[in-house]
């Protein structure tokens, strides 16, 4: 500790990345300060990961429950399943409280000093806080983490009264089931929230304004996944269009505009609508310009280590972390990125690799990936000149799966055919968010094909889809 300094470092924002750099800092011994103006968690713990995935679990029983069809199969008859609406939102909200109240406190085990206020920077090693009583502070310190996060993003023409027209703020809340809906994009968000809604009997419209629904996914997980979670649910979608005014009210006013035509196409009138249209990165007000920071459509670029770049040039002494930095904006993302950048400022020079990062959409069944899509690899392999390999292993050919009865799923494993190097995979089926760990740990390790086809996995679980699937690969490999 330098006592020139008020801290070693000071943290701006205390959501999954902010907290794992701040807490990791501290354990390496630094005096660490971290800047909150809001609540504690961010995203992830209040508003994102944590109360969703909660509403998935409550929904996903529901649904279970309530597939009459599925469980006659095993000759189990149940009578009509009944919710409360209240209680599922109650185990949310607990939820939030205890994993916030759990990171409060292992900040301040670890000896993290918690400024509640809006932090900003004046210059490279001087950090201005203004808290909720307008008090104005200033400190300093040897290194300062930017870890601001992102917001929902919504489209103008758009309206939000935040009751009949929200976004996912909200609707984590679940604290009330429009008749109708209308979700407002096709991404993870969105699937994840048609799947809650869909389950406590509402009826989903999928309002989606590139050509097809679920455009960020793999084309051929998008096909299974369009008849699993949302022919089979009667989710309407309308791609497309662009959702040009939504007006709150009771109705709420939806106008379609064809997305090339710029013709209005229809008018709708739901309950509610959810705004899942992405997110943008929180990275106003903070005196970027104070450094030099230019943001790029919002977003503080970096490099490898987590410095923060101005064009080519490092930026001393400022790094930045998670969502607003705009890479593969998830939590764990945040949270690797967190831990790097503290072990960079302790003179480490370690990279991260975004190539092993899943993902996974926590629908009924999942959809996961991790590395590269099929576009990019094909482009990569003619750029660099390697064959590449494509092999599909399928839910239907594994025992676990038929055993349950959820035998709908596909794993696609991207390779390179001349070294048997893992390039990628794409999921879709009961457990992918499990499933795709052991695909990206392969990655992480450089592992090829003809190695990891020799691993034994147990019999009879899912993980023998990944043996399947890794066991053609090698067989390709020339
Ligand atoms: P954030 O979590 O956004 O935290 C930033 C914090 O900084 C906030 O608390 C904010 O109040 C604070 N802040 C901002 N500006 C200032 C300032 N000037 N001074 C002080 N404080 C400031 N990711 C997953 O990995 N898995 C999931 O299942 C998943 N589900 C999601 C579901 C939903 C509905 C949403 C919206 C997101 C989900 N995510 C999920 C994404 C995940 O929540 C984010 O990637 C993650 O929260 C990013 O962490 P962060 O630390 O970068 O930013």
């Amino acid at each position: 500790t330098d006592t020139n300094f008020d801290f070693d470092l000071i943290v701006i924002g205390a959501g999954y990345g902010g907290f794992d750099a701040a807490k990791h800092a501290a354990e390496k011994g630094l005096k660490v300060a971290i800047i909150e103006s809001g609540d504690m968690g961010g995203t992830c713990v209040n508003k994102g990961c944590v109360p969703s995935k909660a509403l998935l679990a409550a929904s996903g029983k529901v649904r279970e429950i309530a597939n009459y069809e599925h469980l006659a199969k095993f000759g189990i008859h149940a009578s009509p399943v009944r919710f409360e609406r209240s209680k599922i939102a109650d185990h949310a909200n607990n939820l939030v409280s205890n994993v916030r109240e759990n990171l409060t406190k292992t900040l301040k085990r670890s000896g993290v000093e918690i400024i509640l206020g809006f932090g900003r920077l004046e210059g490279n090693q001087k950090v201005g806080v203004r808290d909720n009583n307008g008090i104005d502070r200033i400190f300093t310190c040897k290194n300062i983490v930017l870890a601001t996060g992102s917001s929902p993003f919504v489209p103008p023409g758009i309206t939000l009264d935040n009751r009949t027209v929200f976004t996912s703020d909200e609707a984590v809340k679940l604290e009330w089931l429009p008749r109708w809906i209308a979700i407002i994009g096709s991404g993870y968000i969105g699937l994840e929230f048609a799947d809650v809604y869909t389950a406590l009997g509402c009826e989903v419209t999928i309002i989606e304004a590139l050509e097809n629904i679920m455009p960020t996914f793999d084309p051929d997980i998008t096909k299974i996944a369009k008849k699993n979670l949302i022919q089979s649910r009667d989710i309407d979608t309308k791609s497309n269009v662009f959702a040009t005014k939504i007006t709150p009210g009771c109705p709420v006013k939806i106008e379609l505009t064809d997305a090339k035509s710029k013709e209005i196409v229809e008018n709708l009138e739901v309950d509610g609508v959810l705004v899942a249209t992405g997110r943008s990165p929180n990275s106003k007000n903070l005196n970027l310009d104070s450094v030099g920071i230019e943001t790029i459509k919002g977003y503080i670029p970096i490099d490898d280590q987590m410095r923060v770049l101005n064009g080519e040039k490092i930026i001393p002494n400022v790094w930045a972390v998670g969502d607003v930095t705009g890479k593969l904006m998830l939590a764990h993302t945040a949270a690797a990125q967190g831990t790097i950048a503290v072990e960079n400022i302790c003179g480490e020079n370690i990279e991260i690799n975004y190539g092993s990062i899943p993902a996974a959409t926590f629908t009924h069944p999942e959809i996961s990936s991790v590395g590269l899509s099929e576009t990019d690899a094909k482009e990569i392999a003619s750029k660099e000149g390697f064959t590449l390999g494509v092999v599909k292993s399928y839910f239907k050919a594994n025992s676990k799966a038929l055993a349950e009865l959820e035998s709908d799923g596909i794993l696609k494993l991207l390779f390179n055919k001349d070294s048997g190097k893992v390039l990628g995979a794409h999921i879709f089926g009961m457990h992918a968010a499990d499933l795709i760990q052991e695909i990206a740990n392969a990655i992480s390790r450089n592992q090829d094909v003809m190695q990891l086809s020799t691993e034994v996995h147990t019999h009879p679980t899912l993980s023998e889809v990944v043996e399947v699937a890794y066991k053609q690969a090698a067989s390709q490999v020339k």
